[in-house]
């Protein structure tokens, strides 16, 4: 495998030197940003944090030195990113079966408002099962109540299997409170860490039930047992396929307070000013934040620094933005380093609300994220293959630059794990290209290690080489797409 590729790395680059190039970039030119954005001083770069501070004033400042102009929407380099946290309060709750007031020992719930101060009186229980069927529908009559789901349950559609979608589903269909229920091995220390996690969201984009929790299967069938109901009976009527839940007899009274913290964090947003107005634009992104402080006190290593993920990504754009900005191009040439990836592409998200350019301009993004992965030579896969009209142009330029293309629609898989899906809501053409996502056995080694962990550090080890020829793949693309004459938008209007 090695040998084959230290083959085609020869035959091309020798290809390449005779063609006119711009310098290329090197593995030292993007280790020099990766150490510097990787390192314990920007505490693993998480939003609202120190580390945030540092990263957005680096990536502004690389860029204004390679000659960019600030482009975000008030024509400064940074575009707030307005982000919401909750956590825990204070709960208090009774339930009520019959008149009568349930006596439950456990006190393993956990109960979270959208807003800072929730009450409500006799709530009506109903029991979901799964909360969901097969095709994702809820058949349960949730609206007005709370529902309480089966977080195991093994009916779940394999596509709702994460809490969230389910959760989504029931507050679209009316649910006043959706309560999980932490029925399987080891479930109930997960939803309770993932709760008190204080997740990061994006306010304007948030989903929720004006109730949020989790309780333990100690807690549930304490409940449901003193209220006359039998818990392997409702746990047996819910694995039907057309299950529409039950309602359990019980009322609930709720008394929660939230902690909520909204801050603003920042994409950094950098143009190229193109010499031929209304022509469109070019635009590159890629997220800078990370995990920050992810390992418990007492830890050797508690910094999760993102060496790979994606500080690789952040050093590719400023050589990108280096090496473009040095010639003149027909169309402008946008870069955006968001923020909030991490937590659902927020950062992304909050762009694609409120663009530094009409979304109608842009002719085509191209995301870089976790691109530290494959060594040089190795082939070009295009995340998004068969969603924009320019797979076919995109592989044209790669080839010109030495590189064999993956065609597969294997890498499709992570279309929707990545920014550039944000912009394809909206109609954007938005790709992933480059030698990360061709060898999926590499990427699968690196997420079933290193990922999202301690050690996704830069290392000598750190293969750096498959990024460098992805910067080179950009720079490369960057030119063909920002030139009016090579690449003729129907967008706009040539
Ligand atoms: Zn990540």
């Amino acid at each position: 495998m090695r040998l084959a590729h230290f083959a085609v790395f020869v035959s091309f680059s020798a290809m390449a030197a005779g063609s006119v190039q711009a310098k290329a970039v090197s593995e030292a030119d993007l280790r020099a940003h990766i150490e510097i954005l990787a390192s314990d001083a920007f505490e693993g770069r998480k939003p609202g944090t120190e580390g945030e501070a540092k990263t957005v004033q680096y990536i502004a400042q690389q860029w204004a030195t390679s000659g960019l102009k600030p482009a975000a929407t008030d024509g400064g380099w940074f575009d707030a990113v307005p982000l919401i946290q909750r956590g825990q309060g204070s709960a208090e709750y009774a339930f009520t079966a019959k008149g009568r007031k349930l006596r439950i020992v456990s006190e393993e719930i956990i109960l979270i408002g959208k807003q800072v101060d929730y009450a409500r009186n006799d709530l009506p229980l109903i029991f979901t099962g799964a909360g969901v069927k097969a095709d994702g529908s809820v058949a349960a009559d949730v609206a007005g109540k709370a529902a309480l789901v089966l977080f195991d349950a093994e009916n779940v559609p394999n596509n709702m299997k994460s809490p969230r979608a389910r959760r989504e589903a029931l507050i679209a269909a009316g649910a006043e409170a959706v309560i999980f229920i932490g029925d399987g091995q080891g479930s109930w220390p997960s939803l309770r860490r993932l709760l008190l996690s204080r997740p990061i969201a994006l306010e304007s984009r948030e989903k929720r039930a004006p109730l949020e929790g989790a309780m333990s299967a100690e807690f549930a069938v304490a409940m449901i047992t003193a209220a006359g109901q039998d818990w392997d009976k409702l746990r047996a009527h819910a694995k039907a396929s057309d299950y529409a839940g039950e309602p359990l007899g019980i009322d609930a009274d709720f008394k929660v307070t939230t902690d909520i913290y909204r801050f603003n964090s920042s994409n950094v947003v950098g143009k190229i000013a193109g010499r031929k107005k209304g022509s469109g634009a070019v635009l590159f992104m890629g997220h800078w934040d990370h995990l920050g402080i992810c390992a418990p006190e007492g830890a050797p290593d508690r910094i999760c620094n993102g060496a790979v993920d994606n500080a690789s990504g952040i050093a590719v754009l400023n050589e990108i933005a280096e090496s473009l900005a040095k010639k003149k191009h027909d169309r402008d040439i946008y870069f955006v380093a968001t923020t909030a990836e991490e937590s659902g592409l927020l950062g992304a998200y909050a762009f694609a609300e409120k663009p530094a350019l009409p979304l109608d301009q842009i002719v085509i993004s191209l995301n870089v994220d976790t691109i530290a992965i494959a060594p040089r030579g190795s082939k070009v896969a295009i995340i998004g293959r068969g969603t924009t009209p320019y797979d076919a142009t995109v592989e044209a330029v790669a080839k010109k630059t030495g590189r064999a293309i993956e065609s597969s629609t294997d890498a499709n898989a992570f279309i929707q794990r990545q920014d550039g899906w944000a912009l394809a809501q909206k109609g954007v053409p938005a790709l992933m290209v480059g030698g990360s996502f061709a060898d999926l056995e590499l990427m699968q080694k690196f997420l079933g290690s290193d990922y999202h962990g301690p050690d996704d550090e830069l290392t000598d080890k750190t293969e750096l080489g498959g990024a460098a020829d992805d910067a080179d793949l950009h720079i490369a693309l960057g030119r063909y797409f920002a030139d009016a004459r090579k690449y003729k938008s129907k967008k706009a209007g040539e």
